[in-house]
Parts: C-alpha cells; sequence; structure tokens
C-alpha cells in the first residue's frame, strides 16, 4: 500500500513538472537607492541595457528554456556591464579591493548555490549556479570559490578588469562623508532577476559588489538564500536589492513568499507590506518579485529602483523612479 502511494506521489510530481504554464516572464532590477542625480545619458544608457537584456532573457523562456537559464543570463549580463554595481562593476570596501557576493535558486528543486568575497571571477553568478548543479554545497566564499571556478573553466579576470576611477571616488566621498553605510549608497545598484518559465519553474537570482566602504569580508543579504534571493514553485521569486544588514535579520527575500503561502496574500500586498515594514526600521532597499502566474510587484522605500520585466501579459517595461 505504501508503496503504491509512494508511487502515486512521484508520478504526481511528475505530472505537474511536465504540466506548462499558461504564464510566464521575467522581471529584473538594477539596484534600489538615491537617483535623482542620474544624468540623461545614464538613464538612457541603463534603460537600453535593461530592455536588451529582457528581450533576450524573454526569448528564451519564449523558446522553451528555463527560469534558471534566463535569470542566470540576465544576471550576467549586467555583471558585465559597468553600469551596475556587480562584476565589473562592482564597489570598494574600505581597503579599496572589490569583494562580490552572488546567489542563484530554483524553485522547482530549491537547489540553491551561493558566491561570496570573491574578487577574481569575472562572472559571479555562474559560479553560483555551478555550486548549485555541481556541488554538494549551497555557498563556497573567497578563495575556496575562486579555486572552484578556476576547476570548471570559469572566467578568471585581474584586479584591473574591475577598475573603476568613479566607484574609487564614490568610495573616497564616503570615507570623508563617515556617515552611515546606507545614506551613502548613491545610483549604482546590485542586480537580479526573477522568472517563471513556460514549465511553472519559478526561479531567483542576485549578484552584487556589496555597499561602497564596506568592512572587508563583509557580506551581506545578495548571496543569502532567503534574504536577498528566495525561489518556490507555486508561491513566487524574489531577489532583494538594499541595506542587506536588515534583509538578512528580516529573511526578507523569504518572508514575501511565506506571506503569500500562508496569509493568501497577493504578490502585491505581501512585496508592499515587507518593504513598509522595513521603512519603519530606517532600513532602505527594494525588491521585484513575480508569482506562479507571472503577476510582479516591485516596490521600494527609496528615492528610485531600477527595474523592468515583460510577461507574456504585459508588454516590456522599465521604470526608474
Ligand atoms: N544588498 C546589497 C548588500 O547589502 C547592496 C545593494 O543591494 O545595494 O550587499
Amino acid at each position: 500500500m505504501k508503496h503504491k502511494v509512494l508511487v502515486l506521489c512521484f508520478l504526481l510530481s511528475q505530472v505537474s513538472f511536465l504540466m506548462s504554464s499558461e504564464n510566464y516572464g521575467i522581471a529584473v532590477h538594477g539596484g534600489a537607492g538615491v537617483m535623482k542625480n542620474l544624468s540623461e545619458n545614464q538613464k538612457q544608457k541603463i534603460e537600453e541595457q535593461i530592455i536588451k537584456t529582457l528581450t533576450e532573457a524573454f526569448k528564451i523562456i519564449e523558446q522553451g528554456g528555463t527560469s534558471m537559464d534566463a535569470v542566470e543570463f540576465a544576471v550576467s549580463e549586467f555583471e558585465d556591464s559597468p553600469l551596475f554595481n556587480a562584476g565589473r562593476g562592482s564597489v570598494y570596501n574600505s581597503e579599496e579591493v572589490q569583494e562580490m557576493d552572488a546567489s542563484i535558486m530554483s524553485g522547482q528543486n530549491r537547489s540553491a548555490g551561493a558566491v561570496a568575497s570573491v574578487r577574481t571571477i569575472k562572472n559571479p553568478i555562474k559560479v553560483a549556479r555551478k555550486v548549485a548543479d555541481l556541488t554538494e554545497h549551497v555557498m563556497l566564499i573567497g578563495e575556496g570559490a575562486e579555486k572552484f571556478a578556476e576547476q570548471i573553466g570559469e572566467e578568471i579576470v585581474s584586479k584591473d578588469y574591475f577598475y573603476s576611477e568613479k566607484n574609487l571616488k564614490r568610495l573616497r566621498k564616503a570615507k570623508n562623508k563617515s556617515t552611515n553605510l546606507n545614506l551613502i549608497q548613491d545610483k549604482i545598484g546590485t542586480v537580479g532577476a526573477v522568472a517563471i518559465d513556460k514549465y511553472g519553474n519559478i526561479a531567483a537570482a542576485t549578484s552584487t559588489g556589496g555597499m561602497t566602504n564596506k568592512m572587508p569580508g563583509r557580506v551581506g543579504d545578495s548571496p543569502i538564500i532567503g534574504s536577498g534571493t528566495w525561489a518556490q514553485n507555486n508561491v513566487c521569486g524574489v531577489s532583494s536589492t538594499g541595506h542587506g544588514e536588515f534583509f538578512i535579520k528580516y529573511q526578507v527575500a523569504k518572508e514575501v513568499c511565506t506571506r503569500i503561502e500562508y496569509l493568501n496574500k497577493s504578490i502585491v500586498e505581501a512585496s508592499q507590506e515587507i518593504i513598509d515594514e522595513l521603512e519603519q526600521i530606517e532600513a532602505y532597499g527594494g525588491i521585484i518579485a513575480i508569482d506562479y502566474d507571472a503577476n510582479i510587484a516591485m516596490p521600494f522605500n527609496t528615492d528610485g529602483m531600477i527595474r523592468g520585466g515583460i510577461t507574456n501579459k504585459r508588454k516590456i517595461f522599465v521604470e526608474i523612479y
């Protein structure tokens, strides 16, 4: 009898895997922060990059690819751009070193991978995916992660690749101000993506250089599963951006899905509520979230958040304020 029940459960799980999802799509963010000083030229470049990446990532899903492939692709494209605080555009820590964090999660089976405090990996998100796919672990940090990246043939680059005069200036300004970390975050953001594919599988990914002037070795929420990134089939997928310490302590990404799952909230209600609660404790940032029906929510409590999306039921959009 027990055997029959097990076989039935297995068959049902396979049917749900093979079942196609009626609605599908992808949303991305390029960080939350103070955006009011962005020049027209910067805005245009950012918008062009978001549109290009969304178009290509959506094509992956439309052609039957997986949400994991789509979010990894989108985040790696942003990592290659100096416009965002991830990969090539990463900000500096207090010792003028760039230390990057990234994570990815599949809602299909809770497979998850992350890297933290890496300095030489060109695309931290690609290595995070490999941690999920090829190892028995969830997170690798520092030298161990870099050694792993090298062993599996992921691209390693020299310090020069990440060099940024602008980000050094940003660091010096932050040091002079000797102010709260949160108040000096401007115009340049962490990146993330959430997606649901035609098979109903939800995925989420996040990548960052962290916060300007952070202590060496500091790790924020972006590589923490449940804080910066969460994906759960039939519920939602979330990627966070903002003051990481709070996003860790309030387990923000998972919390959104938990409220949908147990309190029957809509994605818009659950996401907005948590962002409002963070604001009450002066924790600033935003999230992007997608649910099981490809509805998107993108609340933030900062001046702006670079964001965009496209689904089979909503045409492509990009917004900053
Ligand atoms: N959440 C990131 C961190 O704390 C920073 C950001 O999203 O701007 O590392």
